[in-house]
């Protein structure tokens, strides 16, 4: 072999070599890539789905080689995945959660201490959801109060989105409470602080559907109230509010599956203020709704727990038919969604109870963090309920000295900390918090409870030493 085929050789090899290197590293750079985004944007909106025409994720059916001439390879379905919705109840601000969050040294507000004991969980869900329920109008629109009136600083939704919140609803009966314009200033708010929202809106171009990808899923939010305290809309203004109407919620499900959306979601406002157990307009509208191609219903206002449930949709139907009771869904027949295979289970949580307020007794600061476990369909992309789980939480009012404090805690890490030698807890929180567990396990019988000891996140619960 002579000096130059030897070089030429070389080259060759070298070229080979800079081919492969090249080669691994663009796919290890895309591998990385599709890491950190996976993880970066659980949740991203631009209120469109990404394909208008619904068809977004076509399964991965291995039809391509044959259509190549190779077709002896049998398809490659990929497995299904997973992803988690995290919900939580009503997030109220009384006027001592206002005072506690006074920071004198910088002269401001900051209500992040409420959550730092909560937010390493809520951090788990894929999709977090809450209900505000206070207007963030800004202190020249009659100063921050509580109840009955509520207008909350700002500084709310950086600290909720802080913590862990994706989407809050902001339908319901103290949507008002600042008026049209304390409505829109909220907006503005949320928007600033990058936390979605759904349920009022500043102008009709608003869509009253909220729409976003997580996971690979296309899902809709839709968020109503029973009404708003009496205070009224101007005539014009009409658009401001969703309010709850089976025609309507019915006429927007459907809307929101024919614009593509896999797994629609309906927050109500909705029920009797401190009932334990939903009445007959809450679970016949929960019914309509599911015939009507909810998924989920995620309910609010009774400042106390109401069950949750799954609801099989054929069940329902041979259960309804018997009646026949001449609900809404049956005057919208065009509407009636036909779902099939794995996503006839559905999910109704009547009411969660309060996530954070200043509500007394330990049955209005007793609550749950709802996590369901959906399973998206590997070979056609649609999702499916899995799992109905609960994290038992407490807001602790006060702190040992008895000064405003409105934290929000994991039960069982309120428990461990009681235990111990120096519990965090005084006062009513010292025999509320032992009473809690079974009060909330015994709200509910259909839904598994979830613990956190001797799982990976209860080191992360643990190390925050007690204030
Ligand atoms: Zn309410």
């Amino acid at each position: 072999m002579n000096s130059n085929s030897s070089r030429m050789l070389n080259r060759k090899k070298r070229k080979a070599r800079q081919a492969l290197f090249l080669a691994v590293a663009s796919f290890c750079l895309l591998a990385l890539l599709f890491f950190v985004f996976q993880d970066a944007l659980p949740v991203y909106s631009y209120n469109v789905f990404g394909n208008q025409n619904g068809q977004g994720n076509e399964p991965v059916d291995g039809s391509a080689p044959a259509a190549a001439g190779k077709g002896l390879r049998p398809p490659v379905i990929p497995e299904d995945w997973e992803f988690t919705i995290i919900s939580t109840g009503d997030i109220m601000m009384h006027s001592p959660q206002i005072k506690a969050g006074w920071q004198s040294e910088s002269k401001s507000y900051d209500f992040s201490f409420m959550f730092e004991r909560i937010a390493p969980l809520l951090r788990q869900g894929d999709l977090v959801i809450g209900n505000l329920e206070t207007p963030l109008a800004g202190e020249s629109n009659r100063g921050f109060t509580g109840y009955p009136m509520f207008n909350a600083p700002e500084i709310l939704a950086r600290n909720l989105k802080d913590a862990g919140f994706d989407v809050v609803s902001t339908a319901n009966n103290h949507s008002l409470d600042r008026g049209f314009q304390g409505l829109c200033t909220t907006l503005d708010n949320l928007d600033a602080a990058e936390l979605l929202y759904t349920g009022t809106f500043r102008s009709p171009e608003e869509s009253r559907i909220l729409k976003l990808e997580t996971a690979g899923v296309r899902i809709a939010l839709i968020a109503a109230t029973y009404g708003t305290n009496g205070l009224t809309l101007a005539k014009d203004k009409g658009f401001a509010i969703n309010y709850i109407n089976a025609g309507q919620l019915l006429a927007d499900i459907s809307q929101a599956r024919q614009e593509g959306a896999q797994y629609v979601i309906v927050m109500l406002h909705w029920g009797v203020e401190y009932q334990t157990k939903p009445n007959k307009e809450q679970t016949e509208l929960a019914q309509t709704l599911l015939k009507g191609g909810a998924d989920l219903i995620l309910g609010n206002h009774p400042h106390v727990l109401q069950r949750g449930e799954a609801i099989h949709l054929a069940e329902l139907y041979a259960q309804t038919e018997k009646q026949s009771s001449g609900q809404a869904a049956a005057d919208f027949p065009s509407l009636v969604y036909k779902a099939s295979g794995k996503d006839q289970m559905k999910f109704v949580m009547y009411s969660q109870g309060n996530f954070v307020s200043n509500q007394e007794g330990m049955d209005r600061l007793s609550s749950i963090l709802l996590k369901l476990t959906l399973g998206v369909d590997g070979a056609t992309g649609e999702p499916y309920f899995k799992n109905a789980e609960y994290i038992p939480i407490y807001t602790q009012r006060r702190d040992r000295q008895g000064f405003s404090r409105h934290q929000v805690w994991p039960l069982e890490l309120a428990l461990a900390e009681l235990a111990g030698e120096k519990p965090p807890f005084g006062g009513e929180d010292k025999s509320n918090v032992p009473k809690a567990w079974d009060y909330i396990i015994k709200s509910q019988p259909a839904l598994s409870l979830l613990t956190l000891e001797d799982t990976p996140v209860w080191s992360e619960l643990t190390e925050k030493p007690v204030p």
